[in-house]
């Protein structure tokens, strides 16, 4: 796909939804991403002698928010952000191109700043509320997919110690870890916004 130059393509590159970015070398290293995609249409579509129109979504910040994943939240952001760079790259070499850029629903209503932290916020660093989330190397999705059908509980600390650095919980603050094993993604979710101190608006509901 990446060498084509045929004059019209279409790129299906899974069956269902493709993998948050984040999760992509983990689970589908051949997908390409937002960015890569929307420099090959721009080369493709930029051809034509009468011009073009392109719509980019970078769809899974909204999955993400619903999740209330922050994890996945924060890095599907910066992935259509590099989309978007791509997008104003181009039109800065022209000076017939515009790019307009849309937000989403409001959904998730992540904020810094919880229950846990309410003596404490004034004083909270940039650093605390970051760090749990740089350390990640799946998201919420990626770690769910992760651990599968196989939820013992030493699978589940496991899995989160590697991908989220979260194995040791702190007993003071997070509920106790053997709720893990029956609902493993809620409880990962919870045990992982405690500790980066984030709260959520709205719950998870289905995708819309
Ligand atoms: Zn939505």
């Amino acid at each position: 796909m990446r060498r084509t130059q045929a004059p019209k393509v279409w790129g299906l590159f899974a069956e269902d939804a493709m993998e948050r970015d984040l999760d992509r070398a983990v689970f589908a290293p051949r997908e390409p991403s937002l960015a890569e995609m929307t420099a090959k249409a721009i080369e493709i579509l930029s051809r034509h002698p009468k011009g073009f129109f392109l719509f980019v979504e970078g769809s899974q910040v909204d999955w993400a928010s619903h999740g209330n994943d922050p994890v996945g939240v924060v890095t599907e952001l910066l992935a259509f952000h590099a989309a978007v760079q791509v997008a104003l790259d181009y039109a800065r070499s022209r000076d017939d191109t515009a790019v307009f850029v849309f937000s989403d629903h409001g959904n998730g209503g992540m904020s810094l700043g919880n229950a846990l932290t309410d003596g404490t916020y004034s004083r909270m660093s940039y650093e605390s509320v970051v760090a749990p989330l740089k350390r990640a190397v799946l998201t919420a999705e990626g770690i769910a997919k992760h651990i599968g059908d196989n939820r013992t509980e030493s699978r589940i600390r496991e899995v989160l110690r590697r991908s989220w650095g979260a194995g040791r919980p702190d007993r003071r603050r997070s509920r106790p870890d053997s709720r893990l094993s029956r609902a493993p993604f809620e409880q990962c979710r919870r045990s992982h916004h405690e500790r980066s101190g984030q709260h959520w608006m709205d719950h998870p509901r289905a995708h819309g």
